[in-house]
């Protein structure tokens, strides 16, 4: 494979591949919103409402965390809920929380 071929085939992987995660966002921003009662999100310790996270079993929860304020949630600063990659093909609300929550970058 010369230089630039080898170079186009990785611009069509890449294409590709980022065509893909836009389909798979799309798809997870759309979805139905997660109950506080879904399996995974009982698992997680997820919360609709982050100041109903239960205390006692996660102390290191903090009020002021919620998805939107989350590395992993997907949705826009303004959107009431948004994709996250815990919950494929759902929406969380932005005020929610689970125990993955990671605070995002400034
Ligand atoms: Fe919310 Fe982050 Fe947990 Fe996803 S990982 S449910 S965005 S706190």
């Amino acid at each position: 494979m010369t230089t630039s071929s080898r170079r186009v085939f990785m611009m069509q992987v890449a294409a590709a591949g980022a065509t893909g995660l836009m389909a798979a966002r799309a798809s997870a921003q759309t979805g139905a919103l997660v109950a506080d009662t879904d399996p995974q999100g009982v698992a997680l310790g997820y919360k609709s409402d982050t100041t109903k996270v239960d205390a006692a079993k996660y102390p290191k929860h903090l009020a002021t965390q919620n998805c939107a304020s989350c590395a992993l949630y997907q949705g826009k600063a303004a959107d009431k809920a948004g994709g996250c990659p815990l919950f494929a093909g759902k929406q969380v609300a932005a005020t929610g929380w689970c125990s993955a929550y990671a605070k995002k970058a400034a």
